[in-house]
């Protein structure tokens, strides 16, 4: 599904010195690497402060604790999404509102959300789901109607670009009141074990937010509030600095592995490639995702692991049917897209490393299955 070795040979030496470099420093936690990082990081996004830390669900929590909510507030998110969105609200004591998704971008649907908010409704999180970023405009709109906060969970969306109706532009995670990153290996912008960042232009919330990283201490020894502990090391720092300037280079590869996949499935029956809208850097393709519209998408995940192609299901099971957040809450009328994506989805392989001749044959590989089962 991805190729990192392939990725690291051309950033291999600047890693390589610079890791030689922190071990002969020492300085593994809180290095100058980190906050190197930090800025470059801050410029690329046009934000004010990125906080690193540990991973992406932590990102995810400590935004969403730096909001000061309460146990039994509730936060509004997609039913169809990585797990560790919806893991954080339950945990901190929140209630986890799922609503459904559009069934173009798979993203969470703003009407939905207006339609589920109430007076208990303090923040929502849209994910910009395999890399496309969720309708901002309305979901911003949404937001300040009610005067609820916007938790970007960005983690596979960096480096998106999004357009307002305005024509303003702004870049993924630097849009809400708070976004949240991950770095794993995977991500588009990955390190070499975990990580993750969380992003805000609010300053207040920023220095709460720093304290929560570093177990709710502002002075030395001072606990204020209960916090935890997530930190981005030294190593992982050197990893992310040497990718990010290749950020929007990886980003167009995966664009070009995504034209190139879209001209091999067009006119394709059965198949339906990814809806795009907005501008052309609105996607930066983290997952590349077709509906298989004839019931077989089992059985051609079944031929494609036979024939060695990897492929991914994300995601199998709607959030909402899981038994971790299954509740009398959620009415299964009101998932109906979710509940036939769960179905009809499949991801292929998607990186910076993919060839043309790679990219047809498996595309060859499924149209031939899909037009001769269909
Ligand atoms: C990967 C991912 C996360 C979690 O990131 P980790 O670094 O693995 O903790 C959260 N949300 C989404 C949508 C993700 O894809």
């Amino acid at each position: 599904m991805v190729d990192l070795k392939g990725q690291y040979q051309g950033i291999k030496d600047q890693i390589n010195t610079k890791f030689t470099e922190v071990l002969e420093s020492s300085a593994f936690i809180n290095g100058p690497e980190v906050h190197a990082f930090q800025a470059e990081l801050e410029s690329y996004l046009g934000v004010k402060h990125v906080i690193p830390c540990a991973n992406g669900t932590d990102a995810l929590q400590i935004a969403m604790m730096g909001l000061g909510l309460r146990p039994g507030d509730e936060v509004i998110t997609a039913d169809f999404t990585f797990a560790a969105t919806v893991e954080v609200i339950a945990l901190l004591g929140f209630t986890p509102v799922l609503v459904d998704v559009e069934p173009d971008t798979f993203n969470i649907d703003p009407k939905a959300v207006e339609a589920a908010i109430t007076p208990k409704t303090k923040a929502i999180v849209p994910v910009h789901l395999f890399g496309q970023c969720a309708n901002m405009d309305a979901i911003m709109e949404v937001a300040s109607k009610h005067k609820v906060a916007v938790v970007e969970d960005n983690a596979q969306g960096i480096g998106a670009t999004y357009t307002f109706s305005d024509g303003s532009t702004k870049k993924t995670g630097a849009i809400g009141t708070v976004g949240a990153t991950s770095f794993f290996p995977s991500k588009n912008l990955g390190c070499y074990g975990d990580g993750g960042a969380i992003f805000t232009n609010d300053d207040d919330l920023a220095h709460t937010i720093r304290g929560m990283v570093n177990h709710g201490m502002y002075k030395r020894y001072h606990h204020d509030v209960v916090g935890v502990n997530s930190r981005l090391d030294s190593l992982q720092a050197v990893v992310l600095r040497a990718k990010l300037p290749n950020l929007d280079a990886y980003n167009q590869k995966r664009s070009a592995a995504a034209d190139a996949y879209d001209q091999a499935f067009a006119n394709t029956k059965h198949i339906v490639t990814p809806y795009r809208y907005g501008n052309a850097d609105s996607h930066v393709f983290h997952q590349y995702t077709l509906l298989i519209k004839n019931g077989k998408r089992d059985a051609l995940v079944t031929h494609l692991q036979e024939n060695n192609i990897p492929c991914g299901v994300y995601y199998p099971i709607p959030l909402h049917s899981q038994k971790a957040y299954a509740s009398d809450r959620f009415v299964e009328s009101d998932f109906e897209v979710t509940n036939r994506l769960v179905q009809e989805v499949i991801s292929l392989p998607m990186h910076t490393e993919l060839e043309e001749e790679q990219i047809a044959f498996i595309a060859k590989t499924v149209i031939d299955f899909i037009e001769n089962n269909g």
